[in-house]
């Protein structure tokens, strides 16, 4: 398969993540991708290939200017400075009331962020960007013809970063710009495998007729992101009925997810889209140390192969699996499947 890689994804390296007031190890690190990238390696069969870098109009499709810009800005700042100015900058407060005022940077760090994992570095911006190219290239790979396939090796992942928020180790939202891009040529539907609920595609695209947002992940009841990814939350507006949660409680295996994936598949037949964007996580293997399911790795050639039958042309983008051991063979295993090999 084609594959399009993030050039700058190692600029952003987080020193830890904040859970439960405690600073801990980052789960969402570059080593990630180099487990995959090996794993892919050796499998054969994958081509690897930078993207040109888009510009932030593009970015701007789908995510707020003031966000761009704010992540910009605070990157810039973070690199430029000397002495009292934090190299990593944390929320710490989050907007409160009927009409929140943001007024100085503290109160940014709040407003453009939804939790305590997802810090601002010297280089998050330009990593986040790097992804963003590497989506957009995929998706005019897609969109030209040129392939029928491809895979987005990036990190950090996209899926949890909201229009004007970023969250869950995301900053911007790589399926959801692979879907503007390709719903300018025809319905899409997003189909989110990653085992947390894909909570920005829905937000995004929620009032939309045009795309489809279906996910299949751990029930949110107890597991990120918490506030969304529930049954029945099924779109607003012209978009009532183009979104699909479909929440598995915690420990579910290959006999649960097989027919939850089957609905989440029959949904996006339904809906008869001309192209699919596949947000693919490998959080729900029973290795991960986050995610709760317990998929085994040979489940995800299947997984693959069951997607495969759609027939449609296809981007997948990179998002969680954080067992370094599993996550490449998992990778490996999903892309044999779709690719049919
Ligand atoms: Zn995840």
């Amino acid at each position: 398969m084609r594959v399009i890689l993030n050039p700058k994804q190692d600029a952003h390296v987080p020193p830890g993540e904040i859970e439960n007031g405690e600073v801990i190890p980052c789960y969402e690190r570059p080593e990630r991708l180099t487990a995959i990238r090996t794993a892919l390696e050796a499998a054969g069969g994958h081509t690897f290939e930078e993207p040109p870098v888009c510009t932030e109009d593009a970015v701007a499709s789908v995510h707020d200017p003031a966000y761009i810009v704010y992540l910009r800005e605070t990157a810039a700042e973070i690199r430029r400075s000397r002495g009292s100015t934090p190299k990593v900058q944390w929320p710490t407060v989050f907007p409160y009331g009927p009409s929140p005022r943001a007024g100085g940077n503290r109160a940014l760090r709040g407003q453009f962020c939804f939790d305590t994992y997802t810090p601002v570095l010297g280089g998050t911006f330009a990593a986040a960007l790097g992804g963003a190219s590497a989506a957009l290239h995929a998706a005019e790979l897609i969109a030209s013809g040129t392939a029928k396939q491809v895979y987005v090796l990036t990190r950090p992942p996209g899926h949890h970063a909201e229009r004007d928020r970023c969250g869950g180790y995301c900053y911007f939202n790589h399926a959801a710009l692979v879907a503007e891009r390709l719903a300018k040529l025809g319905r899409v539907a997003v189909l989110d495998l990653d085992v947390h609920h894909g909570n920005g595609a829905q937000h995004i695209f929620y009032d939309r007729g045009d795309v489809l947002t279906v996910s299949v992940h751990g029930d949110p009841a107890g597991l990120y992101p918490f506030f969304s990814g529930y049954a029945d939350e099924t779109g607003t507006g012209a978009g009532v009925g183009a979104n699909l949660n479909v929440p598995l409680p915690p420990g579910t295996g290959v006999k649960e997810y097989r027919p939850a994936l089957a609905t989440a598949l029959d949904a996006v037949r339904r809906f008869a889209p001309a192209f699919l964007v596949l947000p693919f996580g490998a959080d729900a293997h029973e290795a991960d140390p986050i995610g709760g399911l317990k998929l085994p790795t040979g489940y995800f050639r299947e997984m693959g192969a069951a997607v495969r039958e759609l027939g449609l042309p296809t981007v997948v983008t990179q998002e969680g699996g954080y067992n370094l051991d599993a996550l490449g063979p998992c990778v490996a295993e999903v892309l044999r499947g779709l690719e049919g090999v």
